[in-house]
């Protein structure tokens, strides 16, 4: 090999298998991606990754891409189109239901994954222009509890500095699998080892950091809304919160301290199943620390009281005085906002429904029962991308049903996944790795950063970046022409200035060119880009809102200029550099800067939670029967899991179905062992699970991973299907009351061994 071959040369990308998007480079030979390294030179990263990243051709080069757009038959058989015809067909479907039932009727679903969320920048402009009003994602089966407290406490997202935090709680989360700041694994082994840190894990099952913890409440199924409001009590009880700092810089305190007072301390430690010492030792320990930063994850957030126990623990560090501190909470910037807070506390009802859309979020339960029932106001087309609800909502079954049920369905996405074998129309997407893309999950603080990836390799054949579907799609349904075009990219081949003032003339008096944002920048700033980077045109708007927004936090990140120079210098920037950059730089004294409630003031006082609190004297803990007495976890994330962006089973070197794992006692009463069958039955279905014999369990808590059972064919024909799919197993109407989101984490089920 001489040093000029092509597969010496290592390519910056990122890892796109979990929301950290660790920076990395890889080699390639022809389209393969042969090997990994972490890209030392990565601003946020550091050159950290963990295995998974090693393995990221099983998605590039997965033997089921789709090279072709498809049309689903009357028979469920599939043929392929040519581009323009399925654009064409898909184009006039779309117009079709919108001038057959109105505006509204078609949900919006989907948008990006962990790593490629500039496909959602696409999306909101084919939902402005054709006025698509209903729209989800997978956060609204996760976070929309957690953007509900939010919205009201802060009106933004916070997040904490564990690099920093004397004490860090992970609550129902495990970041040694689940990550969610950089460097996760360093940064907990850094905390393990050093006396003056601590780390408290909250959670059902002892995890690979509660390995690493300095205090483990192993909590009972059920129980960590029970635990949290004893930490609480515990903590009023003996007068530890910050009482100096809360009178400046909180509102509702005395509300929040009068509900809080009333907790029964040792009755809730009990039916927590922890003792009262621990909860008050923890409580204790959490009041002495000078910053203490909190995560709850999907443990807690699909499981009961989820949008209770998400307020409990954002007033628990607030009670300590823990915002706005080196290494405490803190709202953060973003170049592109995950979640729209402005309507918290107001949120619109889905006329369906009647659930409470949270920052405009149909709830994911909903989704499917909303179309199923026959309401005139339902959905009557569906269009998904970058997205499988069939195999990643509660029911699949109805899901698929819904999917037959409107009038049509389109997927777009990569390659044949559950949710595409059941959509009128199929059309495919360049991989992540074909294209510009970004992650707008970066929530760093008091420097925030992002990374703008160039394509590492071209489109596979066959395939066409979400950008050019989506500005296809708007030329074919009539609403831009390329005379509307041309004006717009002259001014932008001259200058960023003359095209920002050429659109604003254009838009005024065409405003669909406005409604269009996206495609509209791809196709006119996006033609200046370096090759490849087109897709990436929607984020100079995006860089001079936040230049707009944070001007001085832009020029501390390292930018020079004013006003609209000040934006494009970010953008420039953005472009140019593979290995991330700031995009801004905080003090910490900025902190209350960036809430966006009305006084600037954390608001502890929301009266529906205290409602709930106090509905825990009578609540149940464990919601099991006795026909369904175990309490199962569908969805743990595991070493080899990834949702379902990695389909081909070779990926996981361990677990390769995705084991049912139980304790030793409940094998040992069943009468199975490790490698045995296991039947596992709910309210909602039935599946059968290799059993593992797992000494990280409680008795009476069975856990099956995510992402399994996937279909894969690689020969091509029937897709074989490796390991329980866990929503064969989940029900719609097991959720959360005020968020809807669902309790996979907390499953009533039935084990029987297999003969
Ligand atoms: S931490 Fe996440 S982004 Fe980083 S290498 Fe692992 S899976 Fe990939």
């Amino acid at each position: 090999m001489s040093d000029t071959d092509p597969t010496l040369e290592w390519h910056k990308t990122v890892c796109i298998l979990c929301s950290n998007n660790c920076g990395v480079e890889v080699r390639l030979d022809e389209r393969q991606i042969t090997r990994v390294r972490g890209n030392k030179a990565h601003v946020a990263s550091k050159g950290y990754t963990c295995e998974k990243a090693l393995r990221l051709n099983h998605y590039q080069n997965a033997a089921t891409r789709i090279t072709a757009p498809m049309k689903r038959l009357d028979d469920g058989s599939y043929i392929e189109l040519d581009w323009d015809t399925a654009i064409a067909e898909v184009g006039e479907a779309l117009l079709g239901v919108n001038a057959t039932h109105g505006p509204g009727k078609i949900m919006y679903y989907g948008g990006g994954g962990q790593g490629n969320h500039l496909v959602g920048t696409y999306g909101a402009a084919l939902r402005s222009a054709l006025g698509i009003t209903r729209k989800s994602n997978a956060l609204a089966q996760e976070k929309t509890g957690e953007a509900w407290v939010e919205g009201r406490m802060y009106g933004t997202h916070t997040h904490g500095e564990f690099h920093e935090a004397e004490v860090s709680v992970f609550l129902g989360k495990n970041p040694w699998h689940s990550h969610g700041f950089d460097e996760t694994r360093r940064v907990l082994k850094e905390i393990a080892a050093d006396d003056d840190r601590s780390m408290v894990v909250i959670d059902v099952r002892r995890t690979e950091t509660a390995d690493l913890a300095d205090y483990f409440l192993q909590v009972a199924p059920g129980g960590d809304a029970f635990l949290m409001a004893a930490i609480l009590g515990a903590l009023v009880e003996e007068d530890l919160t910050a009482t100096e700092w809360l009178a400046e810089n909180a509102v509702g305190t005395e509300a929040a301290l009068a509900a809080f007072a009333e907790v029964p301390v040792a009755d809730y430690a009990e039916r927590a199943g922890i003792t009262e010492d621990e909860v008050r030792g923890v409580a204790r320990r959490l009041a002495r620390a000078k910053s203490v930063s909190i995560y709850e994850d999907l443990g807690i957030e699909m499981a009961p009281h989820s949008t209770l126990i998400s307020y409990l623990q954002r007033a628990l560090s607030t009670l300590l005085g823990s915002y706005g501190v080196e290494g405490g909470m803190t709202a953060h910037t973003s170049l592109v906002p995950v979640f729209n807070y402005r309507a918290s506390g107001n949120e619109p009802v889905d006329p369906v429904t009647g659930s409470a859309i949270i920052s405009g979020l149909v709830p994911c339960n909903d989704i499917a029962e909303g179309i199923l029932s026959g309401h005139p106001e339902r959905s009557r087309a569906l269009f998904i991308e970058s997205a499988n609800p069939v195999h990643s909502l509660a029911d699949s079954a109805s899901f698929r049903k819904a999917m037959r049920e409107v009038d049509v369905s389109v997927v777009i996405d990569v390659v044949m996944t559950e949710t595409a074998a059941e959509a009128d129309y199929v059309l495919p997407a360049a991989s992540q790795y074909e294209k510009a893309e970004m992650t707008f999950f970066s929530a760093g603080f008091p420097t925030n950063y992002s990374t703008m990836r160039a394509p590492i390799l071209d489109p596979l054949e066959g395939t066409l970046s979400e950008a050019e579907i989506h500005s296809r799609l708007a030329k074919a349904m009539g609403l831009v022409t390329d005379a509307d075009l041309e004006p717009l990219r002259v001014a932008a081949a001259e200058s960023y200035d003359a095209f920002a003032a050429a659109y604003m003339a254009a838009a005024a008096d065409k405003p669909m060119l406005g409604a269009l944002g996206a495609v509209v920048l791809y196709e006119t700033i996006g033609r200046t880009l370096p090759d490849g980077m087109a897709m990436a045109a929607p984020m100079w708007f995006s860089s001079q809102q936040l230049a707009m927004r944070y001007p001085e936090q832009v020029r501390a990140a390292g930018y020079d200029g004013e006003d609209a120079a000040l934006g494009n210098a970010l953008f420039d920037a953005l472009i140019a550099n593979r290995d991330g950059v700031p995009i801004t730089r905080h003090e910490h004294g900025d902190s209350f800067n960036l809430l966006r409630t009305p006084d600037q003031k954390i608001n502890l006082d929301i009266p529906e939670m205290f409602a709930e609190l106090a509905s825990l004297t009578t609540s149940d803990v464990r919601l099991t029967t006795d026909d369904f007495p175990f309490v199962l976890s569908a969805g743990e994330r595991r070493g080899f899991t990834a949702n379902t962006i990695m389909r081909d089973p070779s990926w996981r070197k361990k677990d390769a179905e995705g084991a049912l794992r139980l304790s030793e006692a409940d094998a040992a009463s069943l009468g199975v062992e490790s490698g045995d069958r296991v039947r596992i039955t709910t309210a909602a279905g039935s599946a059968v699970a290799v059993a593992e014999v797992n000494n990280t369990m409680q008795d009476g808590h069975v856990s099956l991973p995510n992402g399994m059972g996937l279909g894969y064919s690689p020969a091509g024909g029937e897709p074989e299907i490796t390991g329980v799919a866990p929503n064969e197993l989940t029900s719609l109407d097991w959720k959360d009351p005020i968020a809807g989101t669902p309790w996979h984490k907390h499953v009533p089920a039935k084990l029987e061994p297999v003969g």
